[in-house]
């Protein structure tokens, strides 16, 4: 491609509203342009990047033996209320009308659809199992769309889904999937980890999310430094506190203290000249199943995750003051469970404490010599608080937590027979007998895994394109194209180099070549060919690497040869 003939775009500020250097970059470099908040175009330099994604993800999938599919945007409502999901999707979901008042959906995933073709036409144990996939537009009415493509409303997803006889063969293909993303991601080459993730009100440890290390994530990933154990926060584990110290031979007694004021477990603390850890904090959270008290120790942190997935609610949330003080009866910042008449959850680090310290339920007041069993019961004992880092690995002996952020490119799911059921999707089995189809899905976000590869590859001056995903392989810069020795020896460089299938970008404009090569650390291309009258003269040109910013000279033409073995070392 010659860059005079090329759309491209480029600009030396960033947008205001970038808050993200992806964001900022695929703007700068011509990427892509913003039509309304969350909704863009993907311009000719962009395409280039989410093509080269997408035929990796194609790859993979078809050795896995993934179909690939073309399933329409555009949904039935009814298809969507069979599910239930018409009502629990809310507002992402985009709901549209059709001139004979029909109502639709654009869809912001395809379970119902692709579900609804399965249960038509497989009948028999002997058509399953079944993966297939695609790569499609969506559309999801994001509350807070943001950092360009990255969290885009209109946006591109490879979407898989795969249909089983069992739970046994469900997993061997999410096994293949997770196989198969992990490939994705290598060759992309992004830095990334396979976490467990929350697999919502489905249960069970059948997600993983898959998350590229980056301070831009949206996403805490709290991982081991020794073994290969990672999830995502929401979801890690806390290592189990060692068994209950011997009972201390004389328990305190219960006794109520005055704290005028004191609310804080920091101001607590001070207060009884304590440390925090001896304090238990009883935290009340609204849900679906009413108000919840959970208990965690006055130095850590309850997970809201955790709990909900512990007592199975549809959703839930911390109580407000105003539901605190009218439906408990208790004062905000006083509030504990001697006597708190609700479900109480604890930690399992409050089970190994003795003598500690918590609110009384009274203005002002706290208890201290609190005992759990004798003085309060508990519903439940779980592991119900966040972890942080530095704290030892929950799986093994060594191994402390790390925590980073992380951007979610794709998620793997266990789905089981949640659809099947609702939408009655079956099949005989061979017994004759008939049974609900096991479910999975897989999906990778396109833009979203070109944006995560910017975010881990960029200095000052622009992208740094991993080879597999960029652009073009070579970018060719003569020094001035209108003196025609260079323009010859460019013009043939050019050729030879599509000779040998690679995709090269000549910088044919009149411009300065100050300006030609910083456009070219903009655009992030990772070879460089500089060509230029001395080094011309002398039989040679430079190769500069845009990762590193080593340059070399190298035997012109002899090194047209070489570009491949180069471009192979830079993605090794
Ligand atoms: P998130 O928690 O980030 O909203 P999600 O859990 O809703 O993601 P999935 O429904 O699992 O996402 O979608 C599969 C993949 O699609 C995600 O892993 C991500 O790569 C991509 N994706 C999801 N939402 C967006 C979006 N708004 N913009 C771009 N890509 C997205
Ligand atoms: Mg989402």
């Amino acid at each position: 491609m010659h860059y005079s003939k090329m759309f491209l775009p480029t600009l030396k500020e960033s947008p205001a509203d970038a808050e993200v250097i992806s964001h900022k970059l695929m703007v700068r470099a011509g990427m892509v342009r913003q039509v309304a908040s969350g909704i863009y175009s993907i311009l000719p330099l962009g395409l280039r990047v989410l093509k080269k994604v997408e035929q990796i993800i194609r790859e993979e999938m078809n050795r896995i033996a993934g179909q690939e599919v073309y399933l329409p945007s555009i949904q039935p409502a009814e298809l969507w209320q069979e599910s239930g999901r018409w009502d629990f999707y809310g507002k992402e979901l985009l709901r549209i009308q059709d001139r004979h008042n029909r109502q639709f959906c654009y869809g912001p995933t395809h379970e119902e659809i692709i579900t609804d073709i399965v249960r038509k036409e497989v009948k028999s144990y002997r058509q399953l199992p079944l993966l297939m996939y695609q790569i499609q537009t969506k559309f999801r009415d994001e509350v807070r769309p943001r950092y360009g493509i990255m969290r885009g409303r209109e946006f591109m997803m490879k979407d898989a889904y795969s249909f089983h006889a069992d739970d046994a063969d469900a997993q061997k293909t999410y096994k293949n999937v997770a196989g198969a993303y992990t490939n994705i991601f290598q060759r992309c080459g992004l830095e990334f980890k396979m976490v467990e993730a929350d697999s919502g009100n489905i249960g069970g440890n059948f997600s993983h999310e898959f998350a590229v290390l980056a301070d831009s994530g949206e996403d805490h990933i709290g991982f081991c430094d020794s073994c290969d154990y990672a999830s995502n926060l929401e979801l890690a584990e806390a290592k189990a506190p060692s068994p209950p110290a011997a009972t201390p031979s004389q328990l305190d007694e219960l006794i109520e203290v005055v704290t005028p004021g004191k609310k804080s477990v920091k101001d607590v603390s001070e207060f009884l000249s304590i440390q925090p850890r001896q304090i238990v904090k009883t935290i009340l959270f609204e849900s679906d199943q009413g108000l919840i008290a959970a208990l965690v120790r006055g130095d850590h942190e309850i997970n809201p995750i955790k709990l909900k997935n512990l007592v199975g609610a549809e959703w839930m949330h911390p109580a407000a003051e105003k539901i605190i003080a009218e439906q408990a009866a208790v004062p905000c910042g006083f509030v504990g469970p001697v006597g708190l008449k609700m479900k109480i959850v604890a930690d399992r680090e409050v089970e190994v404490l003795h003598n500690f310290v918590t609110g009384a339920n009274k203005m002002d007041t706290h208890f201290t010599g609190v005992q759990m069993g004798r003085d309060f019961k508990t519903e439940k004992i779980a592991d119900i608080r966040q972890v942080i880092e530095g704290e030892p690995c929950p799986r093994c002996a060594s191994g402390t937590y790390k925590v980073k952020r992380g951007i979610e490119v794709g998620h793997i799911f266990i789905l089981g027979t949640k659809y099947s059921k609702a939408m009655n999707a079956v099949f005989l089995d061979h017994n004759g007998k008939e049974n609900q189809i096991v479910m999975g899905c897989y999906g990778v976000g396109v833009g979203r895994t070109a944006a995560a590869a910017i975010e881990q590859n960029h200095d000052d001056n622009g992208i740094i394109w991993p080879v597999a995903i960029s652009p073009f392989a070579v970018h060719i810069i003569p020094t001035n194209y209108s003196v025609d020795a260079i323009k010859n020896a460019c013009d043939s460089a050019y050729k030879a180099l599509l000779d040998q299938n690679l995709e090269v970008l000549l910088d044919d404009r009149p411009d300065r070549l100050g300006v030609k090569l910083k456009d070219a650390d903009l655009l992030g291309i990772p070879l460089q060919m500089i060509i230029g009258p001395k080094n011309l003269e002398a039989g040679k040109v430079e190769i500069k690497i845009r990762k590193t910013s080593e340059s070399e000279l190298y035997e012109f033409p002899e090194v047209l040869e070489k570009i491949p073995e180069i471009l192979k070392s830079l993605s090794s």
